[in-house]
């Protein structure tokens, strides 16, 4: 399917390959840099009140930097699970059923406590 995870991490590595940056992403290199485009996208919300990034989620600016930077976090994810052969969808699909068995509805809903914190 045109559009689906598994084209846009082909057009990923080719947008790489092209550019010959492949020796650059070894595994540290790609957490790194995940971990660095995800702190950008926290320093979006930085300093601002929960109101502020309300009013600021109507700002087509603000929306547009959140994007990118949601983008790199992305990318940065697809490179990864390349690298490593996951395959991202089923990842994360056998996550949530993990979460699923640790978060129980009757003992998790409206709690925002750690699965190892619920009694
Ligand atoms: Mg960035």
């Amino acid at each position: 399917m045109v559009g689906d995870i598994y084209n846009l991490i082909d057009e990923i590595v080719a947008f790489r390959d092209a550019r010959d940056w492949s020796q650059f992403h070894t595994l540290k290199n790609l957490a790194a840099s995940l971990s660095i485009e995800a702190a950008e996208l926290l320093e979006l919300t930085q300093w601002k009140s929960e109101e502020e990034l309300e009013l600021a989620l109507k700002d087509e600016d603000f929306c547009s930097k959140l994007s990118d930077e949601t983008a790199d976090v992305l990318i940065y994810v697809l490179l990864i699970c390349k690298k490593a052969g996951i395959d991202p969808l089923d990842a994360a699909r056998q996550k949530l059923v993990r979460n699923e068995k640790r978060y129980l509805l009757d003992k998790s809903r409206g709690s925002a406590k750690k699965y190892t914190e619920i009694e």
